[in-house]
C-alpha cells in the first residue's frame, strides 16, 4: 500500500488562498494519491517545520511570505536555476533524488502570462512593491524591457532589487523611487502593481486617475478580488489591463510538474481556479 504524498502552501500567515483547490482538482482529475494543505508556520518554528518534512510525508511545498528568502539555504538548486540564488526567493520545493531543491515557478508564470497580453520588448515599465513577487516580475521584464522604475513604501527593498537587477543585466536601467508620483505613468507602458494593496475593500487606490492613460498596460498581481480598484480605474480610463489569475495557475502547473513529473491538466486547475470566485466576478 502506498502512502499519500503531502504537497502545500508554507507562509506565515497563510491567509485564503486558492492553491489547494486548484492542486487537488489535479491531483484528482489525475488519481494521484496526494493531498494540497496549507502550512501556517511562525518564523519561530520554521527550522522545526523544514526539519520534520520526511516525518509529515511531505514531497513538495510552495513558499510564500515571509520565506521565500529563508528556504533558500535549505535547497540544493540545479545548474539551470543558480540564478535563483541572486534573486533570492524560491517559491516551489521539491524532494528529488534524496534532497530538497528550490524552484521559482512565479518567474515563468508571470512571463508567459504577460506575454499573453503585451510585448514587454522596449516597453517602459513601473513596479509598485518590491518584495518577493516583484523580484521575479522584475528578473522577466529586465530581459526585455527598456527600462524599469520601481517604488515600495521600504526604500530599502527597492534598492536591493536593482542591485540584484544590476548584477544579472549589466547596463540594464532601473530606477529607484521616493514616490507614486516619481514612477511618472504617463511616459510608462506597462504598470505592474506587486503590492498586496488591493486585496481588501478597504485598501486605497496608490495612484490617481490623472497618472493613467489610455496607452497603458496594467497588470495587477492580485487575483482575488479579481477586479481591484487599480483596475477598475484602468478601465475608466480605456486602459487595457489583467490580474494575477493566469499567473497563479501557470505558476501552479509549473509546480504540479516538479512534484508530480506529470502533465498538469491545465483546464481542469483553471475550472477550480475559477470556481473559488464568487460567481458574481467569475
Ligand atoms: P511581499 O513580499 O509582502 O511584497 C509586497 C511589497 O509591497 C512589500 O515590500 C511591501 O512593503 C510593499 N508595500 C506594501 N504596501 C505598499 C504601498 N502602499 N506602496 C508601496 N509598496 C507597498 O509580497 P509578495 O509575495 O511580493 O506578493 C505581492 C502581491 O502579489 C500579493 O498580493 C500576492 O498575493 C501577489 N502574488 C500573486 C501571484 C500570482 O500568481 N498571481 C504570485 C505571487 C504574489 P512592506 O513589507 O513594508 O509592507
Amino acid at each position: 500500500m502506498t502512502c499519500r504524498k503531502i504537497y502545500g502552501l508554507l507562509g506565515y500567515p497563510v491567509k485564503h488562498s486558492f492553491s489547494p483547490a486548484m492542486q487537488n482538482a489535479a491531483f484528482s482529475a489525475l488519481e494521484i494519491d496526494a493531498e494540497y494543505r496549507l502550512f501556517e508556520v511562525r518564523p519561530e518554528e520554521l527550522e522545526d517545520f523544514l526539519g520534520s518534512l520526511a516525518k509529515r510525508n511531505i514531497y513538495g511545498l510552495n513558499v510564500t511570505v515571509p520565506y521565500k528568502e529563508k528556504v533558500l539555504k535549505f535547497v540544493s538548486l540545479d545548474k539551470e536555476s543558480c540564478y535563483l540564488k541572486q534573486i533570492q526567493a524560491i517559491n516551489t520545493i521539491v524532494f528529488q533524488d534524496g534532497i530538497w531543491k528550490g524552484f521559482n515557478t512565479d518567474i515563468a508564470g508571470f512571463f508567459r502570462h504577460i506575454q499573453e497580453n503585451i510585448d514587454p520588448a522596449n516597453k517602459r515599465v513601473a513596479v509598485l512593491g518590491a518584495g518577493g513577487a516583484a523580484r521575479a516580475v522584475t528578473y522577466v521584464l529586465a530581459s526585455q524591457a527598456r527600462d524599469i522604475f520601481i517604488y515600495d513604501i521600504d526604500r530599502r527593498k527597492s534598492e536591493d532589487i536593482a542591485a540584484m537587477i544590476k548584477k544579472l543585466f549589466s547596463g540594464f536601467e532601473i530606477k529607484v523611487v521616493n514616490t507614486i508620483e516619481q514612477l511618472c505613468l504617463r511616459d510608462k507602458d506597462l504598470l505592474i502593481n506587486a503590492t498586496p494593496i488591493g486585496m481588501k475593500e478597504t485598501d486605497p487606490l496608490l495612484v490617481k486617475e490623472e497618472m493613467l492613460h489610455k496607452d497603458l498596460f496594467v497588470y495587477d498581481l492580485i487575483y482575488n478580488p479579481p477586479e481591484t480598484k487599480l483596475l477598475s480605474l484602468a478601465k475608466k480610463v480605456g486602459a487595457r489591463y489583467a490580474n494575477g489569475l493566469k499567473m497563479l495557475l501557470y505558476q501552479g502547473t509549473d509546480s504540479f510538474r516538479h512534484w508530480t513529473g506529470k502533465e498538469p491538466p491545465r483546464d481542469v486547475m483553471w475550472q477550480a481556479l475559477q470556481k473559488e470566485l464568487p460567481e458574481c466576478q467569475r
